[in-house]
């Protein structure tokens, strides 16, 4: 996923850009709200971690504008002030979710995937997408462009897997227990075998490769020419 960080505080936002890093996603940082709406300029994010208290515009500031420019993106609003107060004016400006800090890195990551699963709801037709990539649920139909895919059930499953998490390293396990179940071994090598077929009927003679093996850990869906920033 694409996430910008707001934080001013360096050693926060050095920890939690690695973090969030080492878990596939790509981290923009910005050190106050003016480098931040900089940043919004520029390019489209998916998710916005935005500390409330910042220098020249605080979080609240910069969320206010963020939305009265009609920028829907998620807002995870993150503040040492855990006051109720804070977290309602977060929250009524467009906030997506409240973290007070300090909080576990864990819980960083459960927030980040709420959001992600409520925001990236499968639109109105059914269909998931990345990139070229279409996957319709309902007509049970792939395609890359305008060519057709033809899937087992397994893959299916697989490929709907993948692209609801896109962007997202997903790894053996999750893979394993979304599509064979949880008494399936993880590391069998069954899952190699369906991830050759469908990885050659997504990406074979493609200029723009969607499925990536992490090595050691697992799987990534994923346009990479628009991470490599
Ligand atoms: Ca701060």
């Amino acid at each position: 996923m694409k996430i910008l960080y707001v934080e001013d505080d360096p050693t926060a936002r050095e920890y939690i850009q690695k973090g969030l890093r080492e878990r596939g996603h790509h981290v923009d940082t910005a050190a106050d709200g003016i480098e931040a709406l900089r940043l919004l300029e520029d390019a489209v994010y998916e998710l916005i971690l935005l500390d409330v208290g910042l220098p020249e515009i605080d979080g609240f500031e910069l969320l206010r504008r963020i939305r009265s420019a009609d920028d829907r993106t998620a807002v995870l609003m993150l503040s040492a002030r855990a006051e109720v107060s804070d977290r309602v004016e977060g929250l009524n400006l467009g906030a997506d979710d409240y973290l007070a800090k300090p909080f576990a890195f864990a819980e960083l990551l459960a927030r980040i995937q709420a959001i992600t699963r409520r925001t990236a709801a499968e639109p109105d037709d059914g269909t998931l997408r990345l990139l070229d990539l279409s996957l319709d649920l309902r007509a049970y139909r792939a395609r890359r462009g305008q060519r057709e895919i033809t899937l087992t059930r397994k893959e299916f499953s697989l490929l709907e897997y993948l692209m609801r998490n896109s962007n997202q390293v997903v790894s053996r396990t999750m893979i394993t227990e979304y599509v064979w179940g949880p008494s399936f071994d993880a590391y069998s090598n069954v899952i190699d075998v369906h991830m050759t077929h469908l990885r050659k009927k997504v990406d074979q003679g493609e200029e723009v490769k969607l499925l990536h093996t992490v090595k050691g850990v697992g799987y990534i869906l994923q346009d990479r020419r628009s991470s490599e920033a």
